[in-house]
């Protein structure tokens, strides 16, 4: 079995990776299961660069190999933002409502037309060395909603609509997202890499 550590202390993130990993060839361990974990400070510009920081400080502090993901939400009449800024944008990390509060206030006046936004999700795979071995990423589209509606999911999902549902990721079936969301996307097209790794390395 190919041991990988997921980089990531977000519960909801976990579940979505933990759905679409082939748990018979890779045994996955979450930060929280492994003392001494580092909080890896996400210093860089873009979402490439922050998974690649995640990904390589915590492999090298735990010499194991580490998946971690870096992600956010793209609006364009916000000109990208909040982006990279996605977790922290309305100032404490984390924390959803605020986010989603600020969010509607900066689109008060957007008509629907102009609300147009993208989840993106990056994924980068780290060795104990900390060389970036893999990397891959997803995008989802849809627009902003005016309001919230469903309780599924995290961040932004109650205000993400998805067209071809008329739905947002918060109303939508847990199962539904793991067909269509940017973190499925990026893990599918990851996988079949991830697995001719595992075979070169064994
Ligand atoms: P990260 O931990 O820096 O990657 O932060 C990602 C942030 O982007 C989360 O805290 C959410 O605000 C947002 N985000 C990423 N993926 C999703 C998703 O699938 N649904 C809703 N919000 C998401």
């Amino acid at each position: 079995m190919f041991e990988l550590v997921l980089g990531t202390n977000n519960a909801k993130k976990l579940i979505e990776l933990r759905l679409l990993l082939p748990e018979d060839q890779v045994q996955l361990t979450t930060l929280a299961e492994i003392p001494g974990s580092i909080d890896v400070e996400e210093t860089g510009d873009t979402f490439q660069a922050n998974a690649a920081l995640k990904a390589t400080e915590q492999a090298k502090h735990l010499q194991r190999w580490v998946l971690a993901e870096d992600s956010g939400l793209t609006v364009s009449a916000l000109k990208g933002q909040p982006g990279v800024m996605s977790a922290r944008y309305a100032g404490t990390h984390g924390d959803d409502e605020a986010n989603n509060d600020k969010l509607l206030r900066e689109l008060e006046a957007v008509p629907d037309e102009r609300r147009d936004a993208h989840f993106n999700c990056y994924l980068c795979l780290s060795d104990p060395d900390g060389q970036v071995r893999l990397e891959e990423n997803g995008r989802c589209g849809g627009r902003i909603a005016h309001q919230r509606s469903g309780g599924a999911g995290f961040g932004y999902d109650p205000l993400f609509i998805i067209r071809e549902y008329h739905r947002t990721f918060g109303e939508l079936d847990l199962t539904v997202k793991r067909a269509i969301s940017h973190r499925s996307r990026a893990l599918r097209k990851f996988i079949p890499h991830l697995l001719r790794l595992i075979e070169q390395e064994s």
